[in-house]
């Protein structure tokens, strides 16, 4: 029997996996660097990580530390024992044969993530959080003429930690959501620097189809291959829509796994779905189990940073700070504390902080072509604007200036004195700017004299512009309106 689309109510049911790389300085069971972009392949290697026989592996502490600090901030319950086991397979870029990961006992469960998604709040569980290693990488390239596969084993042994989610996402705009919060944690615990395009933040999503009355229900399909954000939504709409096409068909959706072809705009077939048991997992014989103490745990706990949900509901509670502005602002770690720092406990000068961090700070640092870590003033001296400039010491286009030319240490009243950027409230210039604006300007006045006070906002500009846009924007509305009124 086929059936139209349109005939039938469809569910889509997604889950995640992430892989992030865990942020050390060194790798997983060796003490080569982790640092593996940067450096000529193959230079940090050792026998451990380049699985040679009989060299043994030494776990690293900070990794550790790290996934139970993404489990934590995750919810998760931190069992008091794990051990990690060999997941046998075979690829070029992994000489030993295996993988050391963790199959039924890992470091962290049960957690959730709560994200929002198109202004709604969702909730969606962590089944797990578990700690492996990295492989190596192949670089296919064109040697005189021939096409070579070479491998560089600097990434081979890099920590790695999988977050598995449950399947609780609805659609791709949800999957797509839930990363970006997940990412956003992990940069804010420093657990993982979460950079997809250099492969430290990966995504594998599982997703099936089924019916509203769960009549007809497809098999789970994995897709692989994602490396952005909008990689994975765009992946997720065409298998939703394909898997839907197919039901509608009367067809089956066998289990496989599928690649994301991103130039093409489509998933392809890759291979049918391995079960756990086909990768033969055991108890890595060469490493112990780790007992993981309470006390640490607790340590763990209390060493974590408020996390970004957290921070901008505070504040939106504390600066009295709009929603959008506040989500901006707690989008990165770096960026919610340069503007607390700069607000220190000048709480009522938060908002204009805000305005002048989130339009101009931000305005210079792009055009300066700036990290979104590195800020073209420091934090105090923004506050000493905007004191400059709420005390009527400085008018907006002055202290734009004054952004533009402050150097680091220096204090922004002394450098707008020395710039002659300091508004000025001299009546007199002000008085012969005001009435040279007047003249000029017949018809604004007549407005004005014929009720329309709205167009003293022109006489005023013109005013301003007349003193060098310095005049001290009170000192000038006072003046006109004296002269108009007479
Ligand atoms: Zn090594």
């Amino acid at each position: 029997m086929t059936l139209a689309a349109t005939e039938l109510e469809f569910r889509t049911v997604i889950g995640l996996e992430v892989h992030a790389q865990v942020l050390t300085q060194s790798k997983m069971f060796c003490s080569c660097s982790a640092e593996y972009a940067s450096a000529p392949p193959n230079t940090h290697v050792c026998q451990v990580c380049m699985g040679l026989p009989g060299a043994l592996p030494v776990i690293n502490r900070s990794a550790i530390e790290s996934v139970i600090r993404t489990g934590l901030a995750l919810g998760c319950t931190i069992p008091p024992y794990c051990k990690l086991d060999r997941k046998n397979y075979f690829y070029p870029d992994l000489p030993k044969g295996y993988q050391v990961s963790q199959y039924d006992l890992p470091l962290c469960v049960d957690g959730q993530l709560t994200f929002t998604s198109e202004g709604v709040e969702k909730t969606a569980g962590i089944t797990r959080v578990h700690i492996e290693e990295d492989t190596g990488r192949l670089l296919h390239r064109d040697e005189g003429g021939a096409s070579v596969s070479l491998v560089d084993l600097n990434r081979s042994g890099v920590p790695l930690m999988e977050i598995v989610g449950e399947p609780d996402l609805t659609s791709p705009v949800e999957a797509r959501d839930y990363l970006i919060a997940l990412r956003q944690i992990l940069r804010y615990i420093g657990a993982s620097t979460g950079n997809m395009e250099e492969g430290a933040f990966r995504c594998d999503a599982n997703i099936s189809t089924r019916t509203a009355d769960g009549s007809i229900v497809g098999e789970k399909v994995e897709i692989k291959n994602m490396n952005s954000f909008r990689a994975v939504e765009r992946a997720l709409i065409y298998e939703e829509e394909r898997q839907r096409k197919l039901l509608a068909a009367g067809e089956s959706i066998p289990q496989e796994t599928r690649g994301w072809v991103d130039a093409r705009g489509v998933t392809v077939s890759q291979r049918t779905k391995e079960s756990a048991h086909d990768y033969r997992y055991f108890p890595e014989p060469d490493l112990p189990p780790l007992t993981i103490e309470a006390s640490f745990v607790d340590s763990v706990q209390a060493a974590l940073p408020e996390l970004p949900a957290a921070r901008k509901a505070r504040f939106i509670e504390s600066f009295g700070l709009g929603a959008s502005d506040a989500e901006l602002l707690t989008l990165e770690r770096e960026t919610a504390d340069y503007f607390e720092v700069a607000v220190g406990s000048t709480t009522d000068r938060a908002r204009q902080i805000s305005n002048w961090l989130l339009n101009d700070v931000f305005g210079l640092q792009r055009e300066r072509g700036l990290p979104f870590d590195a800020f073209p003033i420091e934090a105090q001296q923004l506050n000493q604007i905007v004191e400059l400039v709420e005390a009527g010491d400085l008018t907006g286009s002055g202290a734009k200036s004054l952004l533009a030319g402050i150097e680091p240490g220096e204090n922004a009243r002394a450098v707008a004195e020395r710039l002659n950027l300091l508004a000025v409230g001299d009546s007199d210039v002000i008085r012969a700017a005001a009435l040279e604006t007047l003249t000029a300007n017949p018809a604004a006045v007549a407005d004005y004299k014929g009720g329309k006070k709205a167009a003293i906002g022109r006489l005023m500009g013109d005013t301003i512009r007349a003193t060098g846009g310095r005049g001290r924007p009170d000192t000038v509305r006072a003046i006109l309106e004296e002269l108009l009124s007479e």
